[in-house]
């Protein structure tokens, strides 16, 4: 049986509407190692009884391993994310984990492409924190699919990145911008072509919303990228919602 392990919530702030982010320190152990791209099983305590589900570590791994961070999207209709966003200060979580093999690229051979929605941030933050901050020096892009102007967050981080890190650029798209958004517009999928003139020098890591990543795949297929140059992370794959018969 994997080991329970607990934390406690120590910060929590919402992001956007919708995004909120905690750090949490470790109670049990005390010390908890992970790598940039790992996830935790978090155990939800929802209508009496528990409900799992994996989260992202946010944050990269600090020397004294006694923090760590996720950044959570609050589904609506969701169970776990919803008892994460009611937690409070002081709050204790339990979980299993550190889980995953979507790992940073352990040398710096290959130019890199990111490509996320929404939450698929998270983990693309902390691969991006550890490559950056360890002087990855090939080209790293970032494409950023969200629906509106409300769901942007971490812009300041990305733009002090752009500045200080010349071999880092982003790119976001909003497929429902509202006001005078003067980004791209339309799907993160569509920018990737329009962007990029040559897919084959890349490696590709896409984290986020599954049909995001299956639109991304065949795109990748079409331009001869070879599987082995890919890694995901799948978030959850779009409820089918029927088309309403008038
Ligand atoms: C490896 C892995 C890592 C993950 N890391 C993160 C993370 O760092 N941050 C994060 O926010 N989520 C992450 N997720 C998604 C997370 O595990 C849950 O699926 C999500 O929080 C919804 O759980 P819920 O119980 O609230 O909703 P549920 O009751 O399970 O689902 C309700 C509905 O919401 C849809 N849904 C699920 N996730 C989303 C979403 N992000 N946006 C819109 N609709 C959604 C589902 O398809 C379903 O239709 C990750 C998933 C995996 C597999």
């Amino acid at each position: 049986m994997a080991l329970v392990r607990t934390a406690r919530i120590v910060e929590s702030k919402k992001f956007t509407e919708t995004v909120r982010w905690i750090k949490f320190k470790m109670i049990e152990p005390a010390v908890l190692y992970y790598q940039p791209g790992n996830y935790i099983i978090l155990q939800g305590r929802v209508e009496g009884g528990i409900k799992k589900h994996a989260y992202c570590f946010f944050s990269i791994p600090k020397e004294d391993g006694s923090t760590f961070e996720l950044c959570v999207k609050i589904v609506s209709d969701g169970n776990v994310s919803r008892y994460i966003d009611e937690l409070k200060i002081g709050e204790a979580i339990a979980f299993g984990g550190p889980y995953g093999s979507f790992y940073p690229p352990a040398e710096d051979l290959f130019p890199l492409i990111y490509v996320t929605t929404g939450t698929g941030m998270s983990s693309v933050h902390a691969h991006l924190a550890f490559l950056l901050t360890k002087n990855y020096h090939r080209e790293i892009k970032l494409f950023w699919g969200l629906r509106s102007e409300e769901d942007l967050f971490l812009l300041e981080v990305l733009e002090s990145w752009a500045q200080a890190y010349k071999n880092f650029s982003y790119h976001i798209a909003l497929s429902q911008p509202q006001g005078k958004w003067e980004g791209a517009r339309g799907r993160v999928t569509d920018l990737l072509p329009k962007v990029l003139k040559n897919f084959k020098p890349y490696k590709f890591y896409l984290s986020g919303n599954g049909a995001m990543i299956q639109d991304v795949l065949q795109l990748l297929e079409g331009q001869g990228v070879p599987l082995e140059n890919i890694s995901k992370e799948v978030y959850f794959m779009p409820r089918f919602v029927p088309p309403r018969v008038l």
